[in-house]
C-alpha cells in the first residue's frame, strides 16, 4: 500500500521509526522547508541554515539510494502554508493511501498530529521515536511513585538497562558518579585542540544564501558557517572529540576562558538533536575509548552521564509534565529580557563574552548557559516565557523538549524543584573560580557591595532575601539562610539598596 512517510526538520535519520518498513517502489518521503519551523519564534540564522543544509544533504543522500523523494524547498510554489495542507496536498499527489510520521518531539506539533489524524480522510500512522533511550512509559513507571525526580538515580536505572560501564550489577570502578574528580578550574597553558570545521560546499552555500533573502533580520551571524552537515561528517566530529577532547572532557567540565568558545566539549548536541548522530553510538564510542585505555573513567563517566542521564531525564520531564510545565513560574519571576541579551553590550564582562559567543556560534557550552546567562536570569528574576524564548532562539541545538526543562527547571527553578533539588544560584565567587572572565571586568570581584562590586554579590543575597517565603524551607538551602539571618543589617540594607538600583537600570535598558 502506497505510504507518504513525513520526516520533521530534526528527524534526519535512515534508521528514524517511520522508514523502518519502507518500500522503495511504492512509498514517497517528504522532507518540506515549513517556514512555520524556521519562524515560529525566530532563530538563529545559522541554525536556520544548518537545517536547511541537513536536510538538503539528507534528501540528496537518500536519491542517491534510489528511495523516492518530494522535497519541498522554502520558496517551492507547492509549499503550502501549514503543515497540514502539506501533508494532506502532497499524499494525494503521490497517490499514498497512508501517511506514516515518527511522533514531533515538539509538545504542540505532536498535539497537532493527533488532532489532524482524528479528522484526516486518510489513515495516519505516528510512531514512537526509538533515537531515545527512554520513553514515555519507561519514564512514568519510574517516576510513579516517587516524591522527587532526580536524575542521579533515573541515570543509575539507564546505565544497568543498557549494561554502560558496568560490571556485573555493579557500578564500573565502585562508583557510580566520578564528579569528585571533575570540575576543575582552568589553568594556564591548556591546549585546547581546534573545533571541527567544515568546509562550505554548494549545497550549504545555497541553504546560507536562502537565509540571507529570507530571515535576515534573525538574530546571530551567518558566517563565518562550521557545522556538519551530513552524517558521515558528524561521524567525523564524534571521532575528532573521542580522539583528542575526551580525555580531560571531566576535568574542564566547568570551566570557562575567554575566547575559548568550545574547551573539551563534544559539540554533538546539533547532531544528536536534529538526527545526524544517535545516542547510543556517542556513548558506545566513549565506553570504548575507556576499555581501550585512551580515556579516564572520570571523564568517560560524566560524558556518559550527560548523555544516558541528563539528555533522557530532560526529555522524560519535558513529556511528563508537559503541557502544564510551560506555565511554571513557582517565583513569581516577572522582570523582561534585558536587551543585552541580544547585544551583548554590557559591563559584566562573563555577559558579554558569553552573549558574543552565542551569537557568534549558535552555541556556548553548559556551564556558560547554566552559571552565566543562567544565573543573571534567575538572580534578577528575568520572567520564565521571555528567557525560554531566547534560548529556544540562539542555540543551534535548541528544541522545546530540551530547552523548557533546563530553562525552566534548571535554571529558573521556576517548576519549584520538580528538576533540581534547589537553585543554581552563584555569586561573582563562582564565576571567578571557573573562569579568567572577571580580570578583564569592570566591575570587582572581591567587593560585595557598592558601585563597582560585582552585581552578582549583591544580587545573590537579594534573591535569596526575595524569595525567602518560597525558599526558606528548603533543605538544601538551611544553611545560607542561617548566614543570611546572622548578616549585619546594615550590610543587609546596603545590599538591598544596591539591588534595587541594579535592577532599576536594568529595567530601563541602560548600560550595565
Ligand atoms: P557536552 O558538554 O559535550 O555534553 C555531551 C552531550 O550531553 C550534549 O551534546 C547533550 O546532548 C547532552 N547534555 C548535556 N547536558 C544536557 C542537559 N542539561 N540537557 C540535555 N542534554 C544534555 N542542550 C540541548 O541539546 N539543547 C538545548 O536547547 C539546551 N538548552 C540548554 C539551556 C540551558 C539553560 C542549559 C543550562 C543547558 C541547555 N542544554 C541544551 C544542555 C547543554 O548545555 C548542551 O546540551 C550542551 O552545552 C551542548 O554542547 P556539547 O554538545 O558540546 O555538550
Ligand atoms: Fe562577571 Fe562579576 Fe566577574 Fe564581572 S566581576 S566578570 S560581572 S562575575
Amino acid at each position: 500500500m502506497p505510504a507518504l512517510r513525513y520526516l520533521f526538520l530534526d528527524q534526519m535519520s535512515q534508521s528514524i521509526s517511520c522508514l523502518k518498513d519502507i518500500n522503495k517502489e511504492t512509498d514517497t518521503i517528504l522532507i518540506a522547508e515549513t517556514k512555520e519551523a524556521f519562524t515560529h519564534v525566530k532563530h538563529h540564522k545559522k541554525k536556520i541554515a544548518f537545517w536547511i543544509s541537513v536536510m538538503r544533504h539528507f534528501s540528496l543522500e537518500l536519491q542517491k539510494q534510489k528511495y523516492k523523494i518530494k522535497y519541498l524547498k522554502i520558496d517551492d510554489p507547492d509549499n503550502e502554508n501549514t503543515l497540514e495542507n502539506i501533508l494532506m496536498k502532497e499524499s494525494q499527489k503521490a497517490q499514498a493511501k497512508t501517511i506514516i510520521m515518527t511522533e514531533p518531539s515538539d509538545y504542540a506539533q505532536h498535539q497537532r498530529m493527533i488532532k489532524l489524524k482524528a479528522s484526516s480522510a486518510i489513515p495516519i500512522e505516528i510512531r514512537e521515536d526509538d533515537r531515545f533511550l527512554s520513553n514515555r512509559m519507561f519514564f512514568a513507571e519510574w517516576a510513579k511513585d516517587k516524591k522527587q525526580l532526580r536524575m542521579e538515580f533515573f541515570y543509575r536505572e539507564m546505565r544497568k538497562k543498557y549494561d554502560i560501564l558496568m560490571q556485573g550489577k555493579k557500578p564500573e570502578g565502585g562508583k557510580w558518579n566520578y564528579d569528585s574528580d571533575n570540575r576543575k578550574p582552568p589553568t594556564k597553558g591548556l591546549d585546547i585542540p581546534a573545533p571541527y570545521i567544515e568546509s562550505i560546499d554548494k549545497v550549504t552555500q545555497e541553504a546560507l544564501d536562502v537565509v540571507k533573502k529570507n530571515f535576515n533580520n534573525h538574530f546571530g551571524d551567518l558566517e563565518p558557517f562550521f557545522f556538519a552537515v551530513t552524517r558521515d561528517q558528524a561521524l567525523q566530529v564524534l571521532h575528532q572529540f573521542i580522539e583528542e577532547r575526551l580525555f580531560n572532557f571531566g576535568t574542564y567540565q566547568d570551566a570557562m576562558i575567554e575566547g575559548e568558545p568550545w574547551m573539551y566539549h563534544s559539540h554533538i548536541s546539533f547532531y544528536l538533536n536534529c538526527g545526524l548522530l544517535l545516542p547510543l553510538e556517542c556513548i558506545k564510542a566513549a565506553e570504548s575509548a575507556y576499555k581501550n585505555k585512551k580515556a579516564p573513567l572520570n571523564a568517560v563517566e560524566g560524558f556518559i552521564r550527560q548523555i544516558l542521564g541528563w539528555r533522557e531525564f530532560i526529555r522524560g520531564i519535558y513529556q511528563y509534565k508537559m503541557p502544564s510545565y510551560e506555565d511554571e513560574n513557582f517565583l513569581d519571576a516577572s522582570t523582561s529580557l534585558p536587551e543585552f541579551y541580544w547585544t551583548g553590550k554590557t559591563k559584566m564582562n562573563c555577559l558579554k563574552q558569553c552573549v558574543s559567543e552565542t551569537k557568534q556560534n549558535a552555541y556556548a557550552h553548559h556551564i556558560q548557559r547554566l552559571m552565566v546567562l543562567g544565573n543573571f536570569a534567575l538572580l534578577s528574576g528575568l520572567n520564565p516565557s521571555d528567557v525560554n524564548e531566547w534560548y529556544h532562539i540562539v542555540y543551534a541545538d535548541a528544541y522545546q523538549w530540551v530547552e523548557l526543562p533546563n530553562v525552566t527547571g534548571m535554571i529558573l527553578f521556576a517548576d519549584g524543584g520538580v528538576l533540581g533539588s534547589k537553585p543554581y544560584a552563584a555569586s561573582g565567587a563562582y564565576i571567578n573560580k571557573m573562569s579568567n572572565y572577571c580580570k578583564n571586568c569592570t566591575y570587582k570581584v572581591n567587593e560585595k557591595t557598592g558601585e563597582g562590586a560585582c552585581p552578582f554579590n549583591y544580587l545573590y543575597w537579594d534573591f535569596l532575601n526575595r524569595n525567602h517565603d518560597k525558599l526558606r524551607t528548603n533543605q538544601r538551602l538551611a544553611m545560607i539562610y542561617k548566614v543570611l539571618e546572622k548578616m549585619d543589617p546594615e550590610k543587609k540594607k546596603q545590599i538591598i539598596e544596591n539591588s534595587k538600583t541594579f535592577l532599576n537600570r536594568l529595567t530601563k535598558n541602560e548600560l550595565i
